[in-house]
Parts: C-alpha cells; sequence; structure tokens
C-alpha cells in the first residue's frame, strides 16, 4: 500500500482524514488500543465524561485545524470557555501565569517575590547559566523558582530537573522587576496570556468523542488492538506482515521492540530518548471554585493539577487529578487511568538524538509524526496541524 500509519492518535488520524479528503484511500492504521484517540481518548465515570489522558481542551488559535474538526464534530457540539486556570503557592491562590499575577498575593508575598525578581540574573545582566535549575532561578528569580517552577516540574516531569535542557523554555520572556511592579500597584495582570486562554470542550462529550468520528470515517481502514512489535527499517515492513511505500510513524520509537536495519548508533539515540508518565484519578466531591483546573507545586502533595470537571462538563460533579506515575500512591477505592506514554522529556541530549533518528528514517521514507515521532510537547492542535500539512507534502511530492 501506499501509507501505512503507525497509531491513531490525534496525529495518525489527521493524516490519514486528510488523506482520504483529498481522495487517497490508499493506506492503513495500526493501533494497539481498541480504539482511536490516543491521549485524548475518552470514557465516562460516574455518568460524566473523563478524559483518561489528563485535562485536554482545544486551543481556539489555529482557524484551519478548528474547521478541519468541526467536519467531524460541528461546532455547535463545542462550547466555547474563556481559561480560568489558579495556581495554589503558599497560602496564595492566584490566577496561572504566575509572573502575571503576583498582584493577587498578600502584601507581604508581593513585596517578597518583588526583591527576588528586582535581582533575578536575567535582569541584572549576569550570564545565562546552562544548568536546568541554575537557569529558572536566573530567568525567574528565587521565589517563583523556589516557590513554584522547580517544584511544579519535578513533580510533572522528573525529581532531577538538570537531566532536562533549557532549549524548550527560551521562548518564556523575562520577568521584567517594572511590569511586576506596575501590575501589583495597577491591581492588575501584565503580560500575554498563556496558552489556551480561550477553548473549546465538547457540549455532552468528552474530548475524545471528535477523535472516535474521524475514526469511524476511515473505520475500515484502521487495524486495532494490534501492537507495532517490530519495524524493519531498510524493507519497510511492520510486524512482518505489512509493508508501505512510506511509514507515518506517530507511536513512541522506544515502544517498538525490535528496529531492524538500524545502525547502533541510532538505536542508541532511541535509547536516549526519555518520558514520563501520568495517573488520572477521579474525586467525586464539587469543589468551591471557578476554575476549569488548578496547578498545586506543593511537594506534600502527589498530584501536580486537577481539573475541575464541574466547570467545564456540564450537569456533572467532581474533579480529577493528574500525578506522575512514580509518586502516584494507589486508592484502590478510585477510579483510575495509568498512561505510560504522557510527557516526552525534552532532556539535554535529546535534540541530537531525535533528529539523528528522524533524519535516518526519513532517508527510508519512514516520517516521524506528532509527540511522539517528533518527540515534542506539542498539543493536540498543533499534532492536527502537522498531519493536515504532511498530507499535502507527500502528495505535492508524488
Ligand atoms: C496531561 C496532558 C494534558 C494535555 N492537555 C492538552 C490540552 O489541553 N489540549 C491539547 O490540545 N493537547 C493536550 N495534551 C497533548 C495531547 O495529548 C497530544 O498533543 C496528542 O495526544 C498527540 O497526539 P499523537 O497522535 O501525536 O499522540 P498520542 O495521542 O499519544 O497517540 C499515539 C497513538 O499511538 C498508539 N501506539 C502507541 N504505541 C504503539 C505501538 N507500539 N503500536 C501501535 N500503536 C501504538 C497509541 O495507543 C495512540 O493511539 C495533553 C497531554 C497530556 C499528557
Amino acid at each position: 500500500m501506499r501509507f501505512l500509519i503507525l497509531g491513531a492518535g490525534p496525529a495518525g488520524l489527521s493524516f490519514a482524514c486528510s488523506l482520504m479528503s483529498k481522495g487517497i484511500d490508499d493506506f492503513l492504521i495500526i493501533e494497539k488500543e481498541s480504539e482511536a484517540g490516543g491521549l485524548c481518548r475518552s470514557t465516562e465515570v460516574d455518568d460524566s465524561p473523563f478524559d483518561i489522558g489528563g485535562g485536554h481542551f482545544l486551543d481556539v488559535r489555529r482557524p484551519a485545524v478548528d474547521e478541519f474538526l468541526f467536519k467531524y464534530m460541528p461546532e455547535e457540539e463545542w462550547d466555547r470557555y474563556e481559561r480560568d486556570s489558579k495556581i495554589v503557592v503558599g497560602k496564595n491562590i492566584i490566577n496561572s501565569p504566575i509572573e502575571a499575577n503576583i498582584w493577587q498575593m498578600d502584601i507581604e508575598d508581593q513585596i517578597e517575590y518583588l526583591k527576588a525578581i528586582a535581582v533575578a540574573g536575567c535582569n541584572l545582566k549576569t550570564p545565562m547559566p546552562q544548568k536546568f535549575t541554575d537557569w529558572i532561578f536566573w530567568k525567574l528569580g528565587d521565589k517563583i523558582a523556589e516557590d513554584y517552577m522547580i517544584p511544579y516540574n519535578q513533580k510533572m516531569f522528573e525529581s532531577n530537573l538538570d537531566n532536562l535542557g533549557t532549549y524548550w523554555l527560551d521562548k518564556l520572556p523575562d520577568v521584567s522587576f517594572e511590569d511586576t511592579l506596575r501590575s501589583c500597584l495597577e491591581h492588575k495582570a501584565y503580560a500575554k496570556q498563556p496558552g489556551h486562554a480561550e477553548f473549546f470542550y465538547p457540549k455532552k462529550y468528552g474530548y475524545g468523542e471528535v477523535w472516535l468520528r474521524m475514526a469511524e470515517s476511515i473505520k475500515d481502514k484502521i487495524i486495532y488492538n494490534t501492537k507495532v512489535e517490530s519495524l524493519d527499517a531498510q524493507n519497510k515492513i511492520v510486524n512482518g506482515e505489512y509493508s508501505a511505500d512510506c511509514i507515518i510513524s506517530t507511536i513512541p520509537w522506544t515502544s517498538i521492540s525490535e528496529i531492524i536495519g538500524a545502525e547502533d548508533h541510532i538505536l542508541d539515540d532511541i535509547k536516549k530518548l526519555r518520558y514520563s508518565s501520568i495517573v488520572t484519578e477521579y474525586h467525586e466531591e464539587n469543589l468551591d471554585t471557578k476554575a476549569q483546573w488548578i496547578y498545586y507545586p506543593d511537594p506534600k502533595l502527589d498530584y501536580h493539577r486537577i481539573l475541575v470537571r464541574h466547570n467545564f462538563c456540564p450537569d456533572s460533579r467532581g474533579y480529577w487529578t493528574e500525578t506522575n506515575l512514580v509518586r502516584y500512591k494507589e486508592d484502590k477505592t478510585k477510579k483510575a487511568f495509568v498512561n505510560e506514554y504522557a510527557y516526552p522529556l525534552n532532556t539535554i541530549d535529546k535534540p541530537v538524538a531525535i533528529r539523528n533518528v528522524l533524519e535516518f528514517m526519513e532517508k527510508r521514507n519512514i516520517i516521524g509524526l506528532g509527540r511522539w515521532g517528533e518527540w515534542q510537547h506539542y498539543n493536540s492542535d498543533v499534532v492536527v496541524e502537522l498531519g493536515m500539512k504532511l498530507a499535502d507534502r507527500l502528495l505535492e511530492k508524488k
């Protein structure tokens, strides 16, 4: 066949549905689970939707992506929300992002944060450090680093943050002392809103519904319950059984037990790719907040974020927690889901390792796509766009 697609998550589905919309049906998807959607799958818990892979919202910032997804699930079936997300930092509950909302803290804390920002390395123009933790202190000042960024990242990613590079945080603006002071004096946020300032969430379903509908539109083209175990990179054969002119891989390279025909240094690069796992757990109590989600940097709490379901799923109750698997303590009375592959880790050697893997594979017409194919913190709207563009590119090439 022309295209063999590994994985029926948002990336694989978007690529496949783009092919279909251009009249190309010479493809097949192989998926290990019994349904499509990947990390964006949902189920029902306590009679309402529950997003298995953590809280998932569709950012409004990519109109072409929205238009594409609305073909499968019309816009009338989505609610549009303005983001209300909070951070619990010490005794303060403030809006996110922290650096824009220090004005919401109590006065004594505002003074301490302002003092720390005034002498942050980036404001004093000291040389930029290379190590992750040093860099966070340099960029944000001691208070934001100690009270939020360091513990939160340790909880979500891993305890030794110096295994991570700083290249992926370059977009963070310096924390300006003047702007923070002005924000505290004027009692209003400064700086631009983070991602998901506005987002869509289905009215009646979980986020997984749109991917189920995409999968339904190409249902004869997906083989479920089939894990990719081996990839013959020279001959483009998967599991010794399926072959194609071009393979699109959206699955983690590390999840393929055997890669035949790749040199040892490529296999070593694949071993360097690391990830963290997340457990989602349901709690039935309603919380007295309007926030859709709340961040908890406090190291004493296992979880790092909660999703307040009754604030984005009409007629529901309860909330769910997101906890790194290494911190999770199982409670048999609670409904929980383990997502082994949740976050690709931005380790120091990742950029070179994944570049080598992708170059090696692409020369053999095997193309990495999406969160795992490219080992990037992509959100679902980004991978949809990438899937659409890749279909355009490959069809133009022919
Ligand atoms: C906690 C959390 C919160 C998030 N919040 C948001 C959000 O609010 N908004 C947003 O847009 N995005 C969010 N994301 C990101 C979103 O989950 C991803 O962008 C999206 O799922 C990526 O799609 P994908 O197809 O690249 O990967 P995946 O969704 O991981 O899909 C990969 C597919 O491959 C399959 N697979 C894996 N290994 C194999 C194998 N060996 N053989 C066969 N099949 C295999 C999997 O079962 C899966 O179906 C969040 C992610 C996390 C972890």
